[in-house]
């Protein structure tokens, strides 16, 4: 059945409104459907920032739908990490004059993968090929260290680097006056995550670095938005299931679905089949190294 969206346009499905969740800061969910990631719009004195430029197809819907917003023009374009449903709208935004920024090892990542990742995608995607593009549009600008500050009389924003968890390149966006934090895929609410760039021995720590922020408010890359529980759900899921592959494997077993049993409080993160997610665990044990440092390729 056809529809008529939020937005006015007849659409397949309703997508959900933006939700603001403190004046000037609202928060758009993508479609799972389509791959598409979540998205945050912060206000600004004279401009607006958006957190993840997303893959082409949702950053063009962005374009239309963030002007009814607010009128203020995009400046930033802050990416979360590397993966495509958060960077390969970033030629987009910059042809709309807005500057993408992510954290250092962003181009260090890229460098690795792509444009190995960006040609698998325009296999499957119509919204990459059509771009007419042979890689991905590396960030304009990118911060080193800890942190990258925005900030004028109404608001203070910060770009934090908190560690390599979900990848090297991970960076969370924080406003301290509303207590907000944007995780990209360092936290995400459902069983979405994807494991193979990560340090799983050390992305809890990182996790647990955001949850000392305090939030009064999470805004996961993927999934419905929540407060702290998204963090210490996320972090736990991490945890118990390390745990579990550990022993499995001191106990000698091959670690595999049928010997993994993850805790009822890790339902919200475990998805219908664990195999790839175990076998990654399992790799870096074995390794004593980082899954994201070993060879791989993206599944
Ligand atoms: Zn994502």
């Amino acid at each position: 059945m056809l529809l008529l969206g939020w937005c006015g346009m007849v659409c397949a499905q309703q997508p959900a409104p933006p939700l603001q969740v403190a004046p000037g800061v609202w928060f758009l969910v993508g479609d799972s459907s389509k791959g598409y990631s979540n998205t945050t719009v912060i206000e600004m004195q004279q401009y607006l920032i958006v957190v993840d430029a997303n893959y082409p197809g949702r950053a063009r819907e962005l374009l239309q739908l963030i002007p009814q917003l607010s009128p203020k023009p995009v400046r930033y374009v802050l990416d979360t990490h590397a993966h495509g449903d958060h960077t390969y709208g970033n030629s987009l935004w910059t042809r709309a004059g807005a500057t993408t920024v992510a954290y250092a090892a962003m181009l260090s990542e890229m460098q690795r993968y792509e444009p190995g990742r960006w040609q698998a995608a325009e296999a499957r995607r119509e919204d990459v090929r059509t771009l007419g593009e042979d890689d991905v549009q590396r960030p304009g600008l990118v911060f080193h260290g800890r942190r990258m500050v925005l900030q004028d009389a109404t608001r203070r924003v910060e770009f934090r680097y908190l560690g390599w968890g979900h990848t090297p390149a991970d960076a969370y966006v924080w406003l301290p006056q509303q207590r907000i934090l944007c995780t990209g895929d360092a936290a995400v609410n459902g069983p979405r995550n994807k494991l193979w760039d990560s340090n799983l021995r050390n992305w809890p720590r990182v996790l647990q670095r955001a949850i000392a922020l305090h939030p009064r408010v999470v805004l996961p890359g993927h999934g419905a938005s929540g407060g702290v529980e998204i963090l210490c759900g996320q972090r736990q899921f991490l945890l118990d299931l390390y745990a579990a592959v550990q022993q499995a494997l001191r106990r000698g077993e091959e670690p595999v679905a049928a010997n993994i049993v993850l805790p009822e409080r890790d339902r919200n993160w475990v998805p219908t089949d664990l195999t790839q997610d175990i076998g990654i665990v399992a790799a870096e044990i074995r390794a004593g190294r980082p899954a994201g440092a070993l060879p791989h390729t993206w599944r």
